[in-house]
């Protein structure tokens, strides 16, 4: 064997959240396990998605949730402090520098290789400028997404926004037009917005906000975002769009025929699996569609069952946290484990970071009816419980739980209000757990506290 081809039991390529998991478990159970990565471990999640995101939302969120507590309100009537705002991403991205995920590679004796990974045919992965690895047990493809862009006349010409420009900005654009009202167009939105933009516009092209979640979730963000001075245009398309000059406003002509000019132009309109140049054609595969799997993450019409596939490339669910689930399950599968994909198909927790936020696990009622199901929904006020009028103020939102009547179980739950993240893993356990709803009556909810919304939902089902 040539000393450019090295044989070891693993090799991840890609390492963002998905990769770095199934890495670290894979060689804590002893197995010689290579990670290649092109740009930053850690992926798109650490430096210009979930992390920098969430933290450019968060000093608004704060300031918000203080205004709603009368004694704080008058503390907190300046605007945000927005060099330190923006200081803190960078230290929560710790600069772009990926050194403290190499440590954590190493502390688990994986071994980094870093350049572009491409299969090479079965069980080879060639790295460019490097080694020819050959897997001995398997090759786990963990390669993400990367972001749309529309064919939009003038899209490419105007240099827009994605979200890496997006989320590691150097300032706070005065006007800023969105293309996208899904999760990430939103939470940027609204980032921007409280960040002092002074004028943003949100363009999307179906009636509603949010589309795939239950549409009183997509109407309560809509009302929320007007409220805070964000213009909002549903049903509307980016027809054209072109920059005055190379540094000049963006103006974009939309399908109403009306026009929008801003500073710049964030697209947020979905991302695709990045999988068009990493050498599936040489195992069969086609390159560029999502890699279809298992229930243990193993691509499906490849002999042998060496190639799993995780994360973002796989076309599922698109979270950080379902992409770790899956390497649990790939490394599983690969440890001698029984783990297998349930989540994937009914449990899959997601949450829109705006104020209020959308907390959503399962299936909507849509969803459900779709499959068939005897479907029997509730809805309550999430805020009518004392744990949120000791909040504060103007707690609003909607609990929204969605019952198999047949089986008796949870098959999906939506929560929205000011800062209830924390209170969707209880519904994610019932989901994902199929607590029997009676059952539930014995989880009592502390007080006062927002989870106090689980009781009058269940008396609502008659629990
Ligand atoms: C603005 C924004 C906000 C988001 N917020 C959230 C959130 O709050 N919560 C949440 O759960 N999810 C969120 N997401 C989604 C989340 O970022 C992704 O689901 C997650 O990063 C997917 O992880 P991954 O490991 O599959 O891929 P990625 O994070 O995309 O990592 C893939 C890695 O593979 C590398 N790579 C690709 N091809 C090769 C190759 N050929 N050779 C070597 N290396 C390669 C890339 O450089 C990259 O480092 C957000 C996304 C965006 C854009």
């Amino acid at each position: 064997m040539s000393a450019a081809v090295q044989e070891v039991d693993v090799v991840v390529v890609g390492g963002g959240p998905a990769g770095e998991v199934v890495a670290g478990r894979c060689a804590d159970h002893g197995l010689s396990t290579v990670l290649v990565e092109r740009e930053l471990v850690g992926g798109e999640c650490s430096y210009w998605g979930c992390i920098p995101s969430k933290t450019l939302l968060r000093p608004g969120d704060v300031l918000a949730a203080a205004r709603r507590v009368p004694g704080a309100a008058a503390a907190v009537a300046g605007p945000v402090d927005v060099p330190a705002a923006l200081a803190r991403r960078d230290l929560m991205t710790a600069r772009w520098d990926d050194a403290g995920q190499q440590r954590w590679l190493a502390g688990h004796g994986v071994r980094l290789v870093r350049g572009t990974g491409r299969l090479a045919g079965p069980r080879r992965v060639a790295v460019a400028g490097g080694p020819v690895l050959v897997s001995r047990r398997a090759v786990v493809l963990a390669t993400g997404s990367s972001a749309v862009l529309p064919p939009v006349p003038g899209l490419a010409e105007v240099r827009p926004w994605d979200n890496r420009a997006a989320t590691a900005a150097k300032e706070v654009p005065a006007r800023l037009l969105v293309m996208g009202g899904g999760a990430v167009g939103l939470e940027l939105a609204q980032a921007f917005r409280r960040l002092g933009s002074a004028e943003v516009t949100v363009v999307e092209g179906t009636p509603r906000l949010l589309p795939r979640e239950e549409p009183f979730a997509g109407e309560q963000v809509l009302a929320a975002l007007t409220r805070e001075g964000v213009a909002v245009r549903l049903g509307t398309l980016v027809a054209s769009v072109a920059r005055a000059g190379s540094d000049g406003p963006v103006t974009a002509t939309l399908s109403d025929g009306t026009a929008v000019t801003a500073d710049e132009l964030l697209v947020a309109v979905g991302r695709r699996p990045a999988t068009a140049d990493v050498g599936l054609g040489t195992v069969g595969l086609a390159p560029g569609r999502p890699v279809e799997v298992d229930d243990r993450m193993r691509a499906t019409g490849v002999p042998e069952g060496w190639l799993y596939a995780i994360g973002d490339c796989t076309g599922r669910a698109a979270f950080t946290h379902m992409g770790k689930y899956q390497a649990r399950v790939a490394a599983s599968a690969l440890t001698g484990g029984d783990l297998t994909d349930r989540a994937g198909r009914d449990a899959v927790p997601r949450v829109t970071f705006t104020d209020p936020q959308v907390c959503a696990v399962g299936l909507t009622a849509a969803a459900a009816g779709d499959r068939g199901l005897a479907v029997r929904v509730v809805d309550v006020a999430t805020g009518e419980v004392p744990g949120a009028y000791v909040l504060g103020d103007g707690a609003e939102g909607t609990t929204r739980l969605v019952v198999d009547a047949d089986r008796g179980v949870l098959v999906g739950a939506t929560i929205t209000g000011s800062g209830v993240q924390e209170l969707l893993h209880s519904a994610t356990v019932a989901v994902a757990c199929r607590v029997p709803l009676g059952e539930l009556r014995h989880a009592v909810p502390p007080f006062p506290t927002v989870s106090e919304v689980w009781l009058h939902a269940l008396e609502a089902l008659g629990v």
